[in-house]
């Protein structure tokens, strides 16, 4: 897409905002929407911080600069947020009878309409929601620095996996999108969803990506509570066979890593 959101205004009813009002909009304004995808009800907006690009100071802030020189120097030191939100997703939930509606800054505004945010090309970006059952939400840094898994949700967790390319096994020990899994927690929490290291993680539905949340989960409070050592549920002593149906463990190389699975547990 591309567009940089210019401005947001967000209506009176508090129900649709799931994060700060203030929030939202210093997340959304100034930035360029680099990807749009639908996961479930969600709708997910990645956004980058858009240089230069409405961002030139009004003259009003202009004239407070001047006089104000300690101001200058915090504005020019900043031009950037902190790198963890250089970043950002706008997520938006759409309930029942939500909807997000392009459409031209002229076109008559719809009755429930709760954010319009306005864009760089001159459109708009509209939610509508009559129920009012949907949710607008920000979040920071997945890409700079990843989610802690102990605290994802569940159906963040889900969007982080959908529609990527990669072996599941990468993406779980991708830092960017989970924090501090493992080689050996990523081979236990994928034994225990019955999930393959190696399927691509668009390949698995929303029921295999919910197994794999509380998998993960599990196995990381357990080694939490064992001290950092590792769990196994799977490989037997001599770490040959499956503890579960004696089929000898299967090793392959992801991403320069050594994963083990079971051919029959995992699919
Ligand atoms: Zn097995």
């Amino acid at each position: 897409m591309g567009d940089v959101i210019e401005s947001v205004w967000l209506g009176s009813k508090p129900e649709p905002l799931k994060s700060p009002a203030a929030e939202i909009v210093r997340t959304l304004e100034s930035r360029r929407i680099t990807a749009v995808r639908r996961v479930g009800k969600h709708i997910v907006f990645d956004l980058e911080l858009a240089d230069g690009v409405g961002r030139a100071p009004s003259p009003a802030r202009r004239r407070t600069r001047l006089r104000r020189p300690s101001l200058r120097k915090k504005a020019a030191g900043g031009s950037a947020r902190p790198a963890q939100e250089s970043n950002a997703q706008w997520i938006v939930h759409l309930g029942m009878t939500g909807r997000m509606v392009v459409c031209e800054a002229d076109s008559e505004t719809a009755k429930h309409t709760h954010l319009v945010a306005k864009l760089a090309s001159g459109r708009e970006l509209r939610f509508v929601d009559p129920r009012r059952f949907g949710r607008l939400s920000v979040a920071h840094g997945f890409e700079a620095g990843g989610s802690e898994p102990l605290e994802v949700k569940p159906d963040h967790f889900v969007s982080l996996f959908h529609g990527r390319k990669t072996p599941i096994k990468s993406a779980l020990l991708n830092q960017k999108l989970l924090r501090g899994v493992g080689n050996i927690y990523a081979d236990e929490s994928l034994f225990r969803a019955g999930i393959r290291p190696r399927r691509r993680a668009a390949s698995l539905t929303r029921d295999d990506l919910r197994r794999l949340y509380p998998a993960v989960r599990e196995v990381l409070r357990e080694a939490i509570a064992l001290g950092g050592s590792s769990v196994s549920d799977y490989v037997d002593a001599d770490g040959e066979d499956c503890l579960v149906c004696r089929t000898p463990i299967k090793r392959v190389v992801i991403a320069g890593r050594s994963s083990h699975y079971c051919p029959k547990c995992q699919k």
